[in-house]
């Protein structure tokens, strides 16, 4: 790969028929892959000349100029497609490209050094620094003004200045990361992020705090037209869990919706970060304090409205997650969960800052993150282009306020049970008619809840049988 030769995308083979391919990109907003006019191959000797077309499942349609037929297009899959670094528009001072972030010496206050930046993480959000150490495991630094006060690109070097107890506490997780390996930093989505540094230009010095407030993961801006979610929990370990995995997984590595996290703890007060504190009144168990949690909820605060970005505290108190909630928020910009643990959070906080409580049903767990998932999951699925088909979401259970029907696959017999005979019948009416009435008899045995609601808007139904 040429020096100063950025990957920003590549093909992922035909579509279509006419020549068209399937453009994957890695840049932070994935359309913006088609801003830097022509791409190369990576020894610059090839040039493709890109439009740009609509997302499809797994990136863009594009089309190459001069490819007409699907035989061209599939000889070029696996092509990555490069950007020269010094045609790249510039920047504000206090955000980065994440290649120019990878290699520079860290060195702390003292002018001791740490080590070297092998990549950036990003579990969603891109905001966290992986440093190599010479005979010592890797460190993961926030890059936040606070943490890293100076970023001096043309010297090659960082500084940083990470609060007590980060070192231990930041110490590289035992999972699978999607960071980028050293010596290889076109080689995953990141490369070609941006990198906020919230609130200072490079050389600033670090700035001011409020007593006991420490301020460790920026959430910066969010990105325009992604819908993103910001997690308040004592564990961001937990995340992103499941939510990495599969189609929610891959849609976050595309850029089609983002997760951030901030550990509640780097808000607690005194020696030892203590978030909670026991019930006025008595009882058992801790809840969590309020100026730690306000504070939290602060650090992540974005400029929307409630209606497009709610705040929303997990708690078996609160008003149930229903598909249709998953639908409201999926329509809006973002969302802001406070994983409770222990009792719960005290009330004052929920009201002072407009927080409203939802609850993942009626049991109760020992913590929010899971419900978190669960809620995160069904949104998520719900935006543009996460699923394949756009069908799935429609015909699904609650989708239209009953449960769906049975399914069935091949074999189309199996230990003696044989596949209902209509849904072999090729009729189609017959067979919607067939699922209709087993999702209706279905609602009727399981949730009498649903049925009821479902009669109320479908009187004449209520007789059927
Ligand atoms: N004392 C509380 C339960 C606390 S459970 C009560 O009786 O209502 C600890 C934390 O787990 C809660 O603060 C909440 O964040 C989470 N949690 C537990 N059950 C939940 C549920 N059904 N839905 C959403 N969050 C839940």
């Amino acid at each position: 790969m040429g020096k100063g030769m950025i990957c920003v995308g590549a093909i992922a083979g035909a579509f279509g028929t006419a020549g068209e391919i399937r453009l994957k990109s890695f840049c932070a907003n994935p359309a913006d892959i088609g801003t830097y006019g022509p791409l190369y191959s990576e020894d610059g000797a090839e040039t493709y000349d890109i439009t740009v077309g609509p997302a499809v499942k797994g990136g863009f349609a594009a089309r190459i100029k001069g490819v007409h037929d699907r035989t061209r297009a599939e000889m070029l899959r696996g092509t990555r497609l490069y950007v020269v670094r010094d045609t790249l528009p510039g920047l504000p001072d206090d955000t980065f490209y994440i290649s120019d972030m990878i290699g520079l010496t860290v060195f702390d206050t003292g002018g001791a050094m740490l080590g070297r930046i092998r990549a950036v993480q990003d579990y969603g959000a891109g905001n966290i620094l992986e440093v190599q150490r010479k005979g010592a495991g890797d460190l993961l630094l926030p890059f936040t003004t606070e943490v890293i006060p100076t970023v001096d690109l043309d010297a090659g070097r960082v500084v940083a200045n990470p609060p007590e107890g980060v070192i231990q506490a930041m110490k590289l997780p035992d999972r699978p990361s999607r960071a980028q390996p050293a010596g290889q930093p076109c080689t995953t989505g990141l490369t070609f992020s941006t990198l906020p540094h919230r609130g200072a230009t490079m050389t600033d010095g670090p700035k001011s705090r409020k007593p006991g407030h420490i301020t460790g993961q920026a959430a910066g801006p969010p990105l325009a037209d992604v819908w993103a979610v910001r997690v308040i929990t004592l564990f961001p370990d937990a995340f992103p869990g499941t939510l990495g995995l599969s189609l929610t997984g891959k849609a976050l590595s595309d850029g089609l919706w983002q997760l951030h996290t901030t550990d509640l703890r780097r808000f607690g007060r005194g020696r030892h970060r203590s978030v909670d504190d026991r019930p006025a009144g008595g009882g058992a168990g801790m809840i969590l304090r309020p100026d730690v949690v306000a504070a939290a909820l602060e650090q992540v605060a974005t400029p929307f409205p409630r209606r497009v970005w709610p705040v929303v505290c997990l708690s078996p108190r609160g008003r149930p997650f229903t598909q249709a909630t998953a639908r409201r928020w999926a329509q809006g910009r973002g969302l802001t969960l406070l994983c409770g643990r222990f009792e719960g959070v005290d009330e004052r906080v929920l009201q002072d800052c407009q927080v409203e409580e939802v609850s993942l049903g009626d049991f109760v767990l020992t913590g929010g993150e899971i419900a978190a998932q669960a809620l995160i999951d069904a949104t998520v699925r719900l935006i543009p282009h996460v699923l394949g088909k756009h069908e799935s979401t429609e015909e699904e259970s609650f989708s239209n306020g009953l449960l769906e029907y049975p399914q069935y696959t091949r074999p189309g017999i199996w230990n003696g049970r044989a596949i209902p005979e209509v849904l072999l019948s090729g009729h189609h009416a017959r067979i919607a008619d067939w699922r209709t009435n087993q999702a209706k008899r279905l609602t009727r045995e399981r949730r009498p809840d649903l049925w009821r609601a479902h009669t109320r808007t479908n009187p004449e139904e209520d007789q059927e049988r």
